[in-house]
């Protein structure tokens, strides 16, 4: 402890409220204070160095202080910080929404910035709400959202979300929405064929009945993030495209997580060929640099918008940051870097690295299934390997073994008992080495030390 950290620790204590975290916990801990980064490394103030396992939350593309990501903010910052997107344009913002255009599915045409995940969400949906009303089609005004679903925080977000955890609190706020089983093959009673058939037979049964109360339907495309890293049986996502098609309703795809090479692919809806109607961005759009996020819209859904004044079909929506030039600037250098050192080829490669590495741990007792698509995995630990009993959350054994992981020098944070692996996009196979053997260690000696087993 040095006098430095003790003042911060204090100061901390006293002013910060912290995301997703219950402040008693976190004030009765000593809390760790990052103080700079370099690659995949973080280092605290005290000088101690942990890799980013999880990426900052899932944010971090190709590592920390990267060079050529620092110089594209400094040389944007010697123009200008910020100019506002409302009825005027700037330099980075349409680059970077030329650039959006051209590697996303094909028919996304229109860039609608915005700051954080949540509200390129919200952009969607009242987008979808809007463009049936433009079109004089009345009713449409629901969506259709996936059990456990995640779209962030804000209250339209969070009216798709069905974390009851995060959002039964806050019901009696939300408007509602239809709810359809997300195929969860490992905690299925049957299995994975028949996890996708509920799913397809539940999406089919409600357009058939009441496609015309129905706007949208919004999707974490081919993974689940938040509910557990829970990878979708194949096809799952291309057929439920396909029904939103014919039954005339949106789809929106939420690739916040899974967007920007995390998933193998640039976006996790061009593992199936999918063409979303409307897809938001985030999270790693600016290699986990600044907050932008994107909301991309397919021409059909804008030309609804594209009227005479009079007629008011104008998108009354925005943000005082919207388009951010220093934003932009950066997103479009990580993407320069996509190219330069052919991110998405690293990732499958990586990722296959990563498989074998954690191969050995799906014989231990306490490793229920380990789920990965490209870099996101996620372990689920359980109770019981046999019966897939879950612990019980009050033993917090993802808090644990994610704790034991920063004593042993990579950070992580679990979702309850799934265990996230979620490495920089350009860590190097000696680091995936180092950081899949810390959490080999982790999960053994929590799980298998006599106490939880
Ligand atoms: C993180 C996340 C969001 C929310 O993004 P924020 O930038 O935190 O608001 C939305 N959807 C998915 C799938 C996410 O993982």
């Amino acid at each position: 402890m040095n006098a430095d950290y003790d003042r911060l620790a204090a100061l901390n204590k006293d002013h910060l409220w912290h995301p997703f975290t219950q402040m008693k916990d976190y004030t009765n801990s000593d809390p760790l204070i990052i103080e700079r980064g370099e690659g995949v490394m973080l280092y605290d103030i005290q000088g101690r160095a942990y890799y980013d396992g999880f990426s900052s939350v899932w944010l971090n593309v190709h590592g920390h202080n990267v060079p050529e990501l620092n110089q594209a903010i400094t040389e944007q910052l010697g123009r200008v910080a910020h100019t506002t997107l409302l009825g005027m344009a700037n330099v980075p913002a349409i680059e970077l929404a030329e650039k959006l255009a051209a590697i996303t599915p094909r028919q996304l045409n229109k860039v609608f910035y915005s700051d954080s995940g949540a509200t390129g969400v919200e952009i969607a949906i009242k987008m979808a709400f809007q463009y049936w009303h433009n079109r004089g089609i009345r009713g449409k005004t629901t969506f259709i959202t996936m059990n456990q679903a995640y779209h962030g925080d804000t209250i339209g977000a969070v009216s798709v979300g069905a974390i009851p955890l995060y959002h039964d609190v806050f019901r009696q706020m939300l408007f509602p929405s239809h709810i359809i089983p997300y195929p969860y093959a490992y905690r299925h009673a049957c299995g994975e064929t028949e996890a996708l058939e509920a799913t397809l037979t539940a999406l089919s049964h409600l357009l058939q009945t009441r496609a015309d109360e129905i706007a949208a339907l919004i999707v974490e495309p081919i993974v689940q993030g938040a509910s557990g890293i829970i990878v979708m049986p194949p096809g799952c996502l291309r057929q439920m495209a396909e029904l939103c098609r014919k039954h005339g309703v949106l789809l929106i795809a939420d690739e916040v997580a899974t967007g920007f090479g995390r998933t193998g692919a640039m976006f996790a809806c061009d593992l199936e060929a999918v063409s979303p109607d409307l897809m938001v961005i985030g999270k790693g759009l600016t290699g986990g640099y600044l907050p932008v996020a994107a909301t991309l819209a397919i021409d059909e859904v804008y030309d609804a918008f594209y009227a005479d004044y009079h007629e008011q079909k104008t998108f009354f929506h925005g943000h005082s940051y919207t388009g951010n030039p220093l934003g932009c600037a950066v997103a479009l250098a990580s993407l320069k870097l996509f190219e330069e050192r052919s991110m998405i080829e690293g990732v499958r490669a990586k990722a296959s690295f990563v498989e074998r590495k954690l191969a050995a741990l799906k014989d231990r007792p306490h490793v229920g299934e380990i789920r990965q698509q490209g870099m996101m995995i996620g372990i689920e630990l359980v109770r019981d390997k046999e019966s897939r009993e879950p612990y019980d959350w009050a033993e917090r054994i993802g808090v644990r073994t994610s704790l034991q992981a920063r004593e042993l020098g990579m950070l992580t944070r679990p979702l309850g008992n799934v265990i996230v692996f979620i490495p920089p996009l350009s860590s190097t196979e000696a680091e995936l080495d180092a950081m899949t053997s810390i959490l080999t260690e982790s999960i053994i000696s929590v799980t298998e030390d006599g106490r939880a087993s």
